[in-house]
């Protein structure tokens, strides 16, 4: 677990995302993004895209094999589908973040949980929401795995995934570094059925410094 050294009056973008909102920024490569999980227990999914040519994107397996490790914490890098790095992550105090449980979708609540759990928000109608402008030049083909920034989602020595209780906390952050100009498209999870927001989704808050900061 490593500090930022960075100060929140420095940045040059600061706004919160309510509980259940999407959001959607260009970063430029060298500018520092920071996320804050403001209440704690929040999973916060997210997707990045090189925003020169989006059919480039974050992609989790070649992050993990990458790194040969299923965490994300300080020191990863997040690699894209051509194994380019995309942004590396340099400041964590939350210490493990999941890319392997994927995102919520109105049919896995359905088929997780109840046939009437159907009509609840779910992360990929914020991730659809996000992109919707053409402006971003993303379409729903492009919503592919994500990274669940403060969700605990442990794998057991047999393989088995589970989705626990978080370790995150109140004031918690992952600040990365953006190492070509990326698209980062974020859904401030509104899950209300499992343990990954604690079932009480809450706010966050993004930041972003200039390059050389
Ligand atoms: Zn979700």
């Amino acid at each position: 677990m490593i500090e930022s050294k960075l100060k929140p009056e420095a940045a040059i973008y600061n706004e919160t995302v309510l509980a259940g909102d999407g959001w959607i920024r260009e970063i430029a490569a060298g500018q520092t993004f920071r996320i804050v999980d403001l209440e704690g227990n929040q999973a916060v999914d997210t997707l990045f895209y090189n925003a020169r040519d989006t059919s480039e994107r974050y992609s989790a397996t070649d992050t993990i094999v990458a790194q040969r490790n299923i965490y994300l914490t300080t020191g990863t890098t997040l690699v894209s589908n051509l194994c380019r790095p995309m942004l590396t992550i340099v400041a964590d105090t939350c210490g493990r973040h999941d890319t392997l449980g994927g995102a919520c979708a109105v049919e896995s609540n359905q088929v997780r949980y109840a046939i009437e759990k159907r009509h609840m928000h779910a992360c990929r109608n914020s991730f659809l929401k996000a992109i919707a402008d053409p402006e971003w030049d993303l379409t729903k083909r492009d919503i592919a795995a994500n990274i669940n920034f403060f969700m605990n989602v442990p794998v057991t020595p047999e393989g088995e995934l589970t989705f626990a209780d978080g370790i995150s906390d109140p004031g918690k952050y992952v600040e990365m570094r953006a190492e070509m100009d990326v698209i980062a498209v974020i859904s401030n999870c509104p899950q209300l059925n499992n343990p990954c927001n604690g079932y009480n989704p809450t706010p966050i808050q993004v930041l972003v410094w200039s390059a050389g900061s």
